[in-house]
């Protein structure tokens, strides 16, 4: 067994139940969870703001517990992640939001891309390009629309074979996204090198704009560099129109945070898909 401290892992927030604190009691829980269909997509717009119009949506899973209500996911992702039930979370999720894309296309709406969140595990699976080949296949939706987030983490393990497995996956139609971009080796030189065709710049910069010079220096330094090898940017976490104005001044036109609008479930979706005043 593993060697992990008392305080090694802990779910902030849900005191109540006696379990609490005691990862393994919580995996269980997690994987009746899974069972159960309990975790759920939710979706957030990612808003063209020269159109107007819906460009996408962002995956984001949610917990509905019937004893604790909506757990976020900064709570199981992680225990997820350590307990290797990402796998089947992040095929879960996927294989959801699928069928509910493809629901929306053929009822004739305009969602634009799907983006799902890549943990650096799944990605490392043998099993990963099978998995998302025969999900797409099972539930009709087009890999075109399909974009998958990847942070920054996958870098960690072999350069190599991550490459190889982001080229097959962009040979099948998918698209690929650098998540959280800027957090962990904030390098513009290595993104020439990457087969991937878009950024999101982190939250982490919005939070200094409009005040700080030097992250608005950076932000659009990454703007202008990225902007010229192709690669399309999304600014993420905007909550304010003085970051909106910023971003678009800075040639960013994919927007997405509190300011248009939080992750919501299905059922919100269509209402966002038919307007065009998001600008
Ligand atoms: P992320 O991929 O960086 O997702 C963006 C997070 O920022 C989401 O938190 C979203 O609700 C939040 N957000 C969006 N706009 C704003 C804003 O304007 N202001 C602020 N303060 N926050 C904003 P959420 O939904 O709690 O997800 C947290 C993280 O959990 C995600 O961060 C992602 O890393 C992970 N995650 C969520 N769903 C999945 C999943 O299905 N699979 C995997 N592997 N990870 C997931
Ligand atoms: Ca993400
Ligand atoms: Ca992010
Ligand atoms: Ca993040």
């Amino acid at each position: 067994a593993k060697n992990e401290g008392k305080n090694s892992y802990r779910l902030v927030g849900i005191q109540t139940h006696e379990m609490a604190g005691d990862r393994l009691a919580w995996q269980t829980r997690l994987r009746r969870a899974l069972e159960q269909g309990e975790i759920l997509p939710y979706y957030q717009g990612i808003f063209d703001t020269e159109y107007g119009t819906l460009a996408g949506l962002e995956v984001l899973a949610r917990w509905q517990s019937p004893t604790d209500g909506l757990i976020m996911p900064g709570q199981f992702i992680p225990l997820a992640e350590e307990s290797g039930l990402i796998k089947r979370l992040g095929e879960q999720i996927l294989r959801q939001a699928c069928t509910q894309g493809a629901a929306w296309l053929a009822e004739g709406l305009e969602v634009g891309l799907l983006s799902i969140n890549v943990s650096a595990h799944q990605l490392h699976d043998k099993g990963f390009l099978e998995t998302v080949e025969r999900v797409l296949e099972q539930t009709g939706f087009p890999a075109e629309r399909l974009d998958l987030e990847l942070s920054e983490a996958i870098w960690v393990e072999g350069r190599e074979s991550v490459i190889d497995s982001l080229t097959r996956l962009r040979a099948m139609g998918i698209r690929v996204s650098i998540d959280d971009f800027g957090t962990k080796y904030a390098s513009l030189a290595y993104l020439r090198h990457l087969p991937v065709d878009r950024i999101k710049i982190d939250k982490s910069f919005m939070d200094d704009i409009p005040g700080s010079d030097i992250t608005s220096a950076i932000v659009s330094a990454i703007m202008t560099m990225a902007t010229s090898i192709g690669l399309e940017v999304v600014a993420e976490g905007i909550e304010n129109q003085s970051q909106l104005d910023f971003m678009n001044g800075a040639g960013c036109r994919l927007i997405q945070g509190y300011l248009y609008g939080r992750p919501q479930a299905a059922e919100a979706v269509p209402a966002l898909s038919r307007r065009a005043d998001f600008r």
